[in-house]
């Protein structure tokens, strides 16, 4: 594979104020993992998914209580809120009732016919997309039977036959995801799927792990499926904080050039010339700069043998010599900080920096 390739046009739909599909950026979400019927908890972390970036937030809808919490939700919510039900259509219909902006439900689970139709005659009326979510994990047994197991075509062909329902209908809001735990089968699932379907795709490897091998499988699979031009929306699965989710959704994206949001920071690995807390004055830093969306790079290096020079290309830096450090901008020093007012100066200029005021 060479390069990134062109990103396929897939058609455009609404989730809330946010566009999927089509030349719309390729956004970033995730899923709140509180009891959706606690209400201020549930609140409480999309304030967090919020400030951290995130544009859509997903809540499970595992019964009542929580469909009819959604109300709430979606008043304070400044994100679209999408309803996750599987099988009850009552569910859907509270929620869409509630005002979610978006609802995944797989239509062939639900049931009657005329069960469809409502939420279907529903969701149309308030224009909120449906996502048809295959998982690998919970394909219908026929497709098991003729596929002898959970391969990537009896994943797509689960897609269409729930595409088919919708459209069937005259429903054409629709935007698919096909997971599994696994990069390959997810990629192979994709890619077909991507080849016979304009429709918009969610991304996403599913139960991916804690946090190391839920990054790297993440990275490897939504990467090479983003390079090959495949994906309109996302979401990483980490065993972890949301936010956590959110943070690598968009490093992936930064580190692709498909996205440039917030900070990009630089930084060494250190070595022997290092004599400053490096490790800590960088967590310190990402830490204080979560909130800023202007992208602007930062270099954070250990020593100023090497550090100004070889972040040159980064707006602003620091480079660290014995309990002080230099302040450089575009690779030009600017002035020496002492090491306790490292994080001070250097988070006040970048926001000075991104506010325009330098
Ligand atoms: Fe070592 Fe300095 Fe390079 Fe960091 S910038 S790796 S401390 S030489």
């Amino acid at each position: 594979m060479a390069g990134i390739m062109e990103r396929k046009k897939t058609k455009q739909i609404k989730v809330g104020n946010v566009h999927i599909g089509g030349d719309s950026p390729i956004s970033v979400q995730s899923m709140t993992n509180t009891k959706t019927e606690d209400i201020e908890s549930t609140i409480n972390q999309i304030k967090k998914l919020e400030n951290s970036g995130c544009e859509i937030v997903r809540v499970a809808v595992p019964g009542e209580e929580a469909a009819k919490a959604l109300e709430k939700i979606c008043q304070s919510s400044k994100i679209p809120v999408i309803a996750d039900i599987h099988f009850d259509y009552k569910l859907a219909l509270f929620s869409l009732d509630s005002g979610v902006s978006g609802l995944r439900i797989n239509p062939g689970n639900i049931g009657a016919k005329w069960k469809v139709e409502e939420v279907v005659k529903a969701a149309a009326s308030l224009e909120v997309p449906i996502r048809i979510g295959v998982n690998a994990g919970s394909l219908e047994k026929e497709l098991l039977t003729k596929y002898g197991g959970a391969v990537p075509e009896a994943m797509v062909e689960s897609a269409k036959t729930h595409i088919q329902i919708l459209e069937d209908l005259d429903f054409h809001n629709i935007k698919v995801s096909l997971k599994a735990s696994d990069i390959d089968r997810t990629i192979k699932a994709y890619t077909l799927f991507s080849k016979i379907s304009e429709l918009p795709l969610h991304l996403g490897i599913t139960e991916a792990g804690g946090l190391y091998p839920g990054i790297v499988k993440s990275s490897i699979g939504l990467g090479l499926l983003l390079s090959q031009g495949i994906g309109d929306t996302l979401r990483v699965s980490l065993t972890r904080d949301p936010v956590e989710e959110v943070r690598v959704g968009f490093e992936i994206l930064k580190s692709l050039d498909l996205r440039q949001k917030g900070v990009d920071i630089i930084s060494c690995p250190t070595c022997g010339r290092c004599k400053i807390d490096l490790f800590k004055l960088l967590e310190d830093v990402e830490k204080e700069l979560v909130g800023i969306n202007k992208p602007v790079k930062i270099a954070i290096m250990g020593c100023t043998v090497n550090g100004p020079g070889e972040a040159r290309e980064a707006d602003i830096g620091i480079a660290g010599g014995d309990g002080e450090g230099i302040l450089f901008k575009k690779g030009k020093v600017v002035k020496k900080i002492p090491q306790d007012k490292m994080v001070e100066i250097l988070v006040k200029e970048v926001k000075e920096m991104v506010l325009g005021k330098n």
